[in-house]
């Protein structure tokens, strides 16, 4: 394989002359990405644009353009960069890409980014071991369980005995696929998700011990129960003592201990929380994931998954007296979560309310940007904002605007999330709704943006912490950042493509037995399933 490189279309692989392979000291590691959540209950898919764009994380990266545009960040593949090159070893860098989390990625798309990283890798020469940094929810048009095939695939590249150590997102609903082809899996394990960078550390702290030549046993447990989103904040009981509990153990009673909280709009057999850990003997590894699943088992009830109707959260923010706005968490319309975030329920709450000193961010209508930036500051205009799904609970908000502000959807985030991203939303624009009684302004963007830094009010002016109410169209990300300046934060029940009632879904796939919620009804097999588990063989035999 060593002659294929003669390509010459990688710098690194010219650390590769006079080495050993099998050297842990000085070893040449493969790394690559492919990350997508995908909530099978939206409706719009993800395209092989979607993952070439640019958007809140750069865009497709190929060869070197990988380590430059991923170093530093607070994204896994930054962190596992920083410890593999502080101990000057060879990254091989393949392909790393995401898009935002929506419904399905299409057949293209996977099948294009799978064959690019696939065959970089077969032309990457002699490998000491592969790094993946992927999400660990993807589902494809044609496949239920994305990343376990494409670690299967890439296991069919480097044989049955390199490692692969892969991390995943807190979100990940893993498989029996991932946990066969991959050598080591860690995960994230904050939710927001601050720790993105530390986990590509963790993931090469393992890399280490597999290059070292110790061999390390999983196990794992599957909860009994899915959690939505609302409810896995690590910033809360009982997810943070969880958490802390697994961070106690992983390094001390075994090499490696993780918990995955699962993405329950995944609507697949595997769906919803694992546990796993790693170690040389495999008993211990076993004591372990048992003493994690036997707390989520006993935290089931403390899972608070509450979320108020908009009428009632917005009732009490008017009414709070206090410093700071109240956070209204637009939850079922994160487009992090998959959503379009182009529904307007919350707007039309907040008039009828009459709410003065209200912003939402950030509604996603590219349309309505650019007519606001062909009109300019201070014009006012006709416009049906949003909706452009077509579903009868997510109509367009029919109103007459004015344009506050303009931008360019390019500023640089300082919250604890996504510090030193610049984002490339494109043009976007602060429109006040021109209704009797309110101050109800919204920000809107060209491309979906989960509101999780308050960088994205700042860049057209507005100071949120200066609000008395503020929407973010997120369900715990922002509050890495907005925790600081909340008086209060209230998860609100309005439309939205991120259905958080587990128990209202119309499941087809999940595996039976499996309660829909902490404390839900068990999800039963339904007359339809038959035809489903004829769909999941076929996936799983490609
Ligand atoms: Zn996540």
């Amino acid at each position: 394989m060593h002659a294929r490189v003669a390509l010459g279309q990688r710098r690194c692989s010219d650390g590769g002359a006079g080495r050993r392979v099998g050297d842990p000291n000085v070893a040449r590691i493969a790394i690559g990405g492919f990350m997508h959540e995908t909530n099978t209950f939206a409706v719009q898919p993800a395209t092989y644009q979607d993952f070439e764009r640019h958007d809140a994380w750069p865009g497709l990266s190929r060869g070197q353009a990988l380590i430059q545009n991923l170093r530093d960040l607070n994204i896994p593949s930054g962190g596992f960069i920083a410890e593999a090159e502080h101990d000057d070893h060879v990254l091989v860098p393949l392909l790393w890409c995401s898009a935002e989390p929506s419904a399905q990625v299409t057949r293209d798309a996977y099948e294009r980014i799978a064959d690019m990283l696939c065959s970089d890798l077969a032309l990457a020469g002699a490998l000491d071991a592969v790094y993946l940094d992927l999400h660990g929810a993807m589902v494809s048009e044609h496949l239920d369980d994305g990343e376990g095939e494409l670690i299967a695939r890439v296991r069919s590249v480097v044989g049955d005995t390199l490692p692969i150590v892969v991390s995943l997102d807190l979100h990940a609903n893993i498989t029996d696929a991932m946990l066969q082809h991959a050598s080591a899996i860690t995960v994230y394990r904050t939710y927001p998700h601050i720790d993105m960078a530390d986990t590509g550390r963790r993931a090469y702290a393992l890399t280490r011990v597999l290059l070292e030549g110790q061999r390390l046993s999983a196990a794992s447990r599957r909860g009994e129960f899915l959690i939505p989103l609302q409810a896995q904040c690590t910033d809360l009981c009982p997810a943070e003592r969880l958490y802390q509990t697994v961070s106690d153990l992983s390094g001390r009673d075994v090499a490696s201990a993780d918990l995955a909280l699962g993405f329950p709009p995944a609507d697949i057999a595997e769906c919803g929380a694992v546990v796993l850990t790693y170690d040389p003997d495999p008993r211990r590894a076993q004591r372990a994931a048992d003493r994690i699943a036997l707390e989520l088992e006993r935290a089931e009830a403390a899972f608070d998954d509450a979320m108020l109707k908009p009428p009632d959260a917005i009732a009490r923010a008017l009414a709070g007296n206090g410093p700071g706005p109240t956070v209204l968490a637009d939850a079922q319309d994160n487009p992090g979560a998959g959503a379009s975030a182009d529904a307007t329920g919350i707007i039309t709450a907040l008039v009828a309310a009459r709410a003065r000193r209200a912003v939402i961010g950030a509604l996603h209508d590219p349309d309505a940007a650019a007519e606001a930036t062909a009109r300019g500051i201070g014009a006012e205009f006709e416009w049906s904002l949003g909706g452009k799904l077509g579903l009868a609970d997510q109509p367009p908000y029919r109103a007459r605007f004015r344009v506050v502000a303009l931008g360019d959807g390019r500023f640089t985030c300082h919250g604890a999330m996504l510090a030193g991203v610049t984002t490339a939303l494109g043009p976007s624009a602060l429109l006040a709704v021109l209704a009797p009684g309110c101050d109800v302004r919204v920000v809107v963007t060209s491309q979906r943006f989960q509101c999780v830094d308050r960088a994205l009010f700042h860049h057209l002016g507005v100071d949120p912490a200066s609000e008395r109410i503020v929407v973010v169209k997120s369900t715990v990300h922002f509050r890495a950042d907005f925790d600081a300046i909340a008086r209060e934060t209230l998860v609100v029940e309005a439309p939205g493509s991120h259905p958080c009632r587990l128990e209202t879904l119309n499941y087809r796939r999940l595996r039976p037995g499996i309660r829909l919620g902490p404390g839900g009804p068990l999800h039963d097999v339904r007359e339809d399933l038959a035809s489903s588990d004829a769909i999941l063989d076929a996936s799983a035999s490609k």
